[in-house]
């Protein structure tokens, strides 16, 4: 299947014009290169830069990167499935114009996320964000659209020890005034620099573990939310290098405690209507939001192998850190894998909405974003009923209470992901073989490139890398 709004060698109708007008725009501000970005199967934002002056040859023609990438892990060493890993062939990257954005934090640069094609023209099928879109272009002409957002968690640190140790750059309580103080500069360089690139911060707080933060931004369709996603934490890692600071959006900075999330917040609509609020079904959903939740409740443990994708996401993933680590739902419960958010009164209609919370920022956000929804949409097509209710503690639940609400502990390491993922037949056909296969690798090989590692060992090796 290939969209209007797929890239076409030669660029789209008016597209090279536009260009053309924008990089002469782009020159008189100041803009000398344009980053164009896209996050491999890993969770490792990649990029290549082009100067300005490029931008039209790059809407028309693209620019040729390797398709190995969709195999590189983390640390940068490569595994191979039957498609893709090898050393021959080319891709295009073709930058969207709708989602260039002048880096405020980076002085003399742009940035747009990217699809990729084949040199032929065809849809790579190994481009996640391609994958994203397709779907939710596929869902909206049966009438049903989505807004979506990503939540960041990050650890600031003083800069790296010597031995790669996190020296945390605040000392203040968890959410403490001290940390704002600490860091008011660089907080309000972020916020200056996330409003002139157009994001839309709900809140930006200080979080529980050391040097952690949180932004929360406004829900976007869900492409547009993971542009999002790869854009404020290109913008955070800019606007704390100007102030001598390092940042790491790994799951587990250390080995132990409450680590970094990227709870991912999702309401699915039909003809307007946000199908979450307003209905006759419990805390106000319709029955096809109900169903839609439990499509996603029920692949939980399956799609933690694409939301919770670093060996590092299991020392995150655990009880009593509200990292979500059950197969449980509820409204408000900060400890199920599904928190069901009705919003404030009068405020439903527009804010309910689903909070998804085994998911950290190791996850593509495309790929994350893409599996939540198949998995919803797969629970709607089916009717799949929503169990009871959870409050409380999923793990105070005795096995009786537990087995009458289907909760479950999510998988306790990558490899059970693995297993849960690979049973998988919505995700799989959802992802296509080409994309399965490469999830599977990938997960496979980081698994493989941690072997021997005790978790202090698992949290210092991805550490930097997210
Ligand atoms: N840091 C927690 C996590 O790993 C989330 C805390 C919160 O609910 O904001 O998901
Ligand atoms: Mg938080």
């Amino acid at each position: 299947m290939t969209t209007l709004a797929d890239p076409v060698p030669g660029g789209r109708p008016g597209e090279v014009e536009r260009a053309t007008a924008l990089s002469g725009e782009l020159s008189g501000r100041g803009v000398h290169g344009i980053v164009l970005a896209y996050v491999d199967t890993a969770g490792i934002g990649r990029v290549k830069a082009i100067p300005t002056a490029k931008l039209p040859s790059a809407v028309a023609w693209g620019v040729g990167m390797s398709p190995v990438f969709d195999t590189f892990l983390a640390d940068d060493s490569i595994v191979t499935t039957d498609a893709l890993g090898s050393p021959d062939g080319d891709l295009r990257l073709y930058p969207d114009l709708g989602g260039l954005v002048v880096l405020s934090g980076q002085p003399g640069w742009a940035w747009a996320p990217v699809d990729r094609i084949a040199q032929e023209g065809d849809p790579h099928p190994g481009c996640s964000r391609t994958f994203l879109r397709h779907l939710v272009t596929d869902s909206a002409r049966r009438g049903i659209a989505f807004r979506a957002s990503i939540e960041i968690e990050w650890t600031v640190g003083q800069g790296p020890s010597a031995a790669g140790e996190l020296l945390p750059a605040t000392t203040g309580p968890a959410y403490g005034a001290t940390r704002q103080v600490e860091l008011s500069d660089c907080a309000a360089d972020l916020l200056a620099a996330l409003a002139e690139q157009g994001v839309d911060v709900d809140q930006l707080h200080p979080e529980y573990a050391a040097g952690q933060f949180e932004v929360s931004v406004g829900a976007l369709d869900p492409v547009a939310a993971a542009d999002r996603s790869v854009l404020v934490r290109q913008t955070i890692r800019a606007v704390a290098r100007r102030h001598g600071l390092v940042v790491s959006f790994a799951p587990a900075v250390v080995a132990e405690g409450v680590g970094n999330g990227g709870h991912l917040h999702l309401s699915a609509w039909r003809d307007g209507v946000n199908l979450h609020a307003g209905g006759d079904r419990r805390h106000g959903m319709t029955a096809e939001a109900e169903s839609f939740t439990a499509g996603v409740l029920t692949r939980l443990p399956a799609l933690t192998a694409v939301t919770a994708p670093s060996p590092a996401s299991y020392l995150r993933l655990k009880p009593s850190r509200w990292a979500g680590a059950f197969t449980a739902w509820g409204r408000e419960t900060r400890e199920a894998g599904v928190r069901v958010i009705t919003g404030t009164t009068g405020l439903q209609d527009r804010s309910a909405n689903i909070e998804i919370k085994p998911v950290d920022l190791a996850a593509n956000p495309y790929l994350a974003l893409g599996c939540v929804i198949a998995a919803g949409l797969d629970g709607m097509a089916m009717s799949t009923p929503l169990p009871q209710e959870t409050t409380g503690n999923p793990e105070l639940l005795d096995t009786g209470q537990a087995r009458a609400r289907d909760v479950r502990r999510l998988p306790t390491s990558l490899g059970e992901a693995v297993a849960e993922f690979r049973a998988d037949e919505v995700l799989r056909t959802a992802l296509g073989p080409v994309l399965t296969d490469a999830v599977i690798a990938v997960r496979e090989g980081e698994i493989a490139a941690v072997d021997g590692l005790d978790d202090a060992g698992i949290a210092a090796a991805y550490r930097w890398r997210y």
